[in-house]
Order: C-alpha cells, then sequence, then structure tokens
C-alpha cells in the first residue's frame, strides 16, 4: 500500500505532452515560468517551511486546481483541512494559466491535489516541479489504468468524475496523503474518505437507473464539447460533441450536417450546452434541425468542467452529477415536456 501511494504522489503522469489535445507552450514562455517557479520553490525550500497546518488551528492547507477536487478534498478532509481552490466555478482547467498568486498559494501548501491526466494542461509542468518539494496527489493518474478511456496522441480522456463509480477509486489516493500528512487524525480522514466512496457508489446505480428512463433510441447525448465520454459509458448514453474535444475551433460545416442529420433522424427531441464553451454551433445545429421540419430545445446547461458556483445547488460533484442528470432525463425522456427554452 505505501509503495503505492509513493508511486500515486510522486510518480508523474504516465502520458507524455506529445502532440495530443493539448498544445505545447511557447518555449521561451515555458522558460521564463520554469525560471520564475524555480526561484519560488527555492524560496519557499530555504525559508524553511512552516510546520503543517501551523498557521490554521492545526488545520492542513491544501490546495486544489478544479472545483471538482476540491470538492474531493473537503469530502475526505472535512474540518482537519482548509481548502484552497485556484479555479473559480465556471473556469475552463484545459486553457488556465497559472497566475503569480496562484504560485504563492501553491508554495504554502501543505498539500496539492489535482485532477491530472493534463485537464490543467498549463500546470502540469509546474505541478511536476511542485512534486519535488512536497506532496502532489494527481487524481485521475491514481486511477486504475485499464478504465481510462483514451484521447489520441498516448494521452487519456482526462474528464473521470463524471463516471462516480471510477472517481470513487480516487477517493483512497486523497485520503492516504492527508493521513501522511496529518497522521494524528489519520484514521478519521480513512473513515471520511470510506463513507464518501461508498457514497459515490450508491449515487453511481441511482444515475444509471434515471439514465434507463430514457427511451432507448433517444438516449444520445449532444453537448457543445466532448466533456462526457465516461458519464455516457458508464450510464449507457450515447454521447456526441458538436465542437469534438477542442473547445476553440469551431464546428465545420459538415459537423453540423451531421449532426443534423442524426437529430432528425432519431427524433433526438433536445441538446445541451456548457457555461463555459460558445454554444454557436449548438444555434446551428438547431437552425438546420428546423430546417428540416424539426424542432430541437435546449435541454440545459450541463456542468462539465466546473461545479456550480455558492448558491447554485451544484456546489458538489454529487449534486452536479444529479443537476446534470436529472436535466438530461427531462429533457430526452418526455418528447411533450416543456423545455427550458420554453418557459417565459
Ligand atoms: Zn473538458
Amino acid at each position: 500500500m505505501i509503495l503505492r501511494i509513493q508511486k500515486m504522489i510522486f510518480d508523474f503522469p504516465k502520458n507524455e505532452v506529445a502532440g495530443g489535445g493539448f498544445r505545447p507552450w511557447n518555449p521561451a514562455a515555458r522558460w521564463i515560468v520554469f525560471a520564475a517557479w524555480g526561484l519560488i520553490v527555492l524560496a519557499a525550500g530555504c525559508g524553511g517551511r512552516e510546520p503543517p497546518g501551523a498557521a490554521d488551528g492545526g488545520r492542513l492547507r491544501v490546495v486544489a486546481t478544479t472545483t471538482v477536487v476540491a470538492d474531493l478534498v473537503r469530502q475526505v478532509g472535512g474540518d482537519r483541512v482548509t481548502v484552497d481552490c485556484l479555479m473559480a466555478p465556471g473556469i475552463d482547467p484545459h486553457s488556465y494559466k497559472p497566475t503569480p498568486r496562484d504560485a504563492d498559494r501553491l508554495a504554502g501548501a501543505d498539500l496539492v491535489v489535482a485532477s491530472g491526466l493534463h485537464l490543467e494542461g498549463k500546470l502540469t509542468d509546474l505541478l511536476e516541479r511542485l512534486g519535488r518539494s512536497r506532496p502532489v496527489v494527481l487524481v485521475g493518474d491514481s486511477l486504475p489504468e485499464a478504465d481510462l478511456i483514451t484521447a489520441g496522441g498516448g494521452l487519456f480522456d482526462p474528464h473521470v468524475w463524471f463516471d462516480a463509480r471510477l472517481w470513487s477509486h480516487g477517493v483512497a489516493p486523497v485520503a492516504e496523503a492527508l493521513a501522511t500528512a496529518d497522521p494524528a487524525h489519520a484514521s478519521a480522514h480513512r473513515d471520511r474518505a470510506a463513507a464518501y466512496a461508498a457514497r459515490l457508489v450508491s449515487l453511481d446505480e441511482r444515475l444509471r437507473t434515471q439514465i434507463a428512463t430514457i427511451p432507448e433510441g433517444r438516449r444520445v447525448l449532444v453537448t457543445a464539447h466532448d466533456a462526457f465520454r465516461y458519464f455516457g459509458r458508464a450510464y449507457g448514453i450515447e454521447v456526441v460533441g458538436v465542437q469534438g474535444t477542442s473547445t476553440e475551433s469551431e464546428a465545420g460545416l459538415a459537423d453540423i450536417n451531421r449532426l443534423v442529420d442524426l437529430v432528425v433522424s432519431r427524433g433526438i427531441p433536445a441538446v445541451f450546452i456548457e457555461t463555459s464553451v460558445s454554444d454557436r454551433s449548438v444555434a446551428a445545429l438547431r437552425e438546420g434541425a428546423t430546417a428540416r421540419g424539426h424542432d430541437v430545445g435546449v435541454g440545459g446547461t450541463l456542468y462539465s468542467d466546473s461545479l456550480g458556483g455558492p448558491g447554485s445547488g451544484a456546489e458538489t460533484l454529487e449534486a452536479a452529477l444529479e443537476a446534470n442528470t436529472s436535466a438530461i432525463v427531462e429533457a430526452l425522456a418526455d418528447r411533450s415536456a416543456p423545455r427550458a427554452e420554453d418557459a417565459p
């Protein structure tokens, strides 16, 4: 077990950035950030870090990259951790660039938890460097490789949290890292982790049951970008991203026509948008379908790479997965049901 944890914490991604889904940095910018980061890490090392949690009533200072991993750390760490999340709700982690303030936040962390599998494409090198001076957990990289979906270029699809059961395997590595950093409360971290993993497994069963209520022919999830492949595989719904995996290039006319064919021939009543992605392609798809006599509604906005902000009711992964699934079932199950866009 200890060996496995060591490997999980210190071993860096199985997959190298090699012309895959994530653009390498401009070499000059890369060098500057490397140099700056080196100084920060050096300064932190030379200055002598305070003992874990010394400044915060004994609680561990954990820096998480995305809202999804911040939630995971809160669920496992409970009141023993103070979680600082680098990315605010609604931020796209694929394109997020670290700020100088982020470097300070990371330098002061007892533990860093990231989603991994190159989701945080522009943070990968910083996280690797940071991993030499303090524990860094990459949740996605700790999951069984056989369960990951390949994404081309030697990379894996990083959107693993959409499969609640698969994500539950990432709970123990976080608990072990917390237990190592906070040994006095190790059993409490492990107990909360076991309870949370069990909740994710029962959520997994609930989501599958809900998706199964959609008539089989209409179990097609058309979204703005291709973030839902794990969700589709886990819960039995075909997934089509209008813009593929890239959020920056517009879908071509041929792609739109292919999707118009799909929604018209299958009678798909609704497609979905995402807060962080332009809905232009989705609008073109709907226009194309209308021109062929088939009205396609907008089934709602799905939480994809970020959870909801305060007051959204989707501040946790469990709530976000429930909200997405309810929106999908409501929009696809009953053709006569009112759609979000029909509301005044
Ligand atoms: Zn994404």
